[in-house]
């Protein structure tokens, strides 16, 4: 994808959704690491759906070290992997009140030091509650970029990489949120719905689907 192409592909999708939002629920940073954690392999419906019945009784890394490792599994076991998750949740959560003063850290470093934090969730927790401009290149995203043309590549790591180099400055904050909806609604992994894609004049995929 050219970089006038570029440029019209994200000014499109922004003059559709000015303001994207991540789908997961949260009212704080905590609850936004919390539920991102909790998000690997798992729909984000179905973690608020856990989510919406652990946050009011624990919003906070002390309140969920109080429930204990079972009391935790109880209200998350509905998603994949409950347990390794809660047990990750767990340390993460001893280590936020032992070294951060229960608050969660600002640093790529210092988040990717927490248990069943890797890359993808620093970069959408940096992103989503501190507005820094990290690219969280998820099933979607890898897809759509390697598809379109706007940054290919054979691992998220390299499609990451691209993507910091070829996104706009002025689109960078939230490109990452309109990358991941228009892979979820429009650009699916078995067939792309071209037909109805606001940005396939734009995107290099061929042949486009016709319905
Ligand atoms: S035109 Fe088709 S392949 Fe390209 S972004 Fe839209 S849905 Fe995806």
């Amino acid at each position: 994808m050219k970089p006038a192409a570029i440029e019209a592909f994200f000014a499109t999708l922004q003059a559709a959704n000015p303001h994207p939002v991540t789908e997961l629920e949260y009212t704080s940073v905590f609850e936004l690491l919390t539920a991102v954690l909790l998000s690997a392999q798992a729909t984000d419906v179905g973690v608020n759906k856990a989510t919406r019945k652990l946050f009011p009784v624990a919003s906070t890394p002390q309140k969920i070290l109080a429930l204990g490792q079972e009391g935790l599994e109880s209200y998350i076991k509905t998603i994949g992997l409950f347990r390794s998750k809660a047990k990750h949740l767990m340390e993460t959560c001893r280590i936020l009140v032992e070294r951060h003063g229960g608050e969660v850290p600002r640093t790529r470093e210092a988040l990717e030091a927490l248990p069943g934090v890797g890359r993808k969730t620093a970069n959408v927790v940096l992103n989503v509650a501190f507005g820094q401009p990290t690219m969280a290149v998820d099933t979607h995203i890898f897809r759509v970029s390697n598809r379109t043309g706007l940054a290919p590549g054979k691992t998220p790591l390299a499609v990451e990489q691209q993507l910091m180099k070829r996104v706009p400055p002025a689109y960078a904050v939230d490109s990452h949120h309109w990358l991941i909806l228009l892979g979820r609604y429009v650009c699916m992994a078995r067939k792309p719905l071209c037909h109805r894609c606001a940005v396939s004049a734009y995107c290099d995929f061929k042949p486009k689907t016709l319905g």
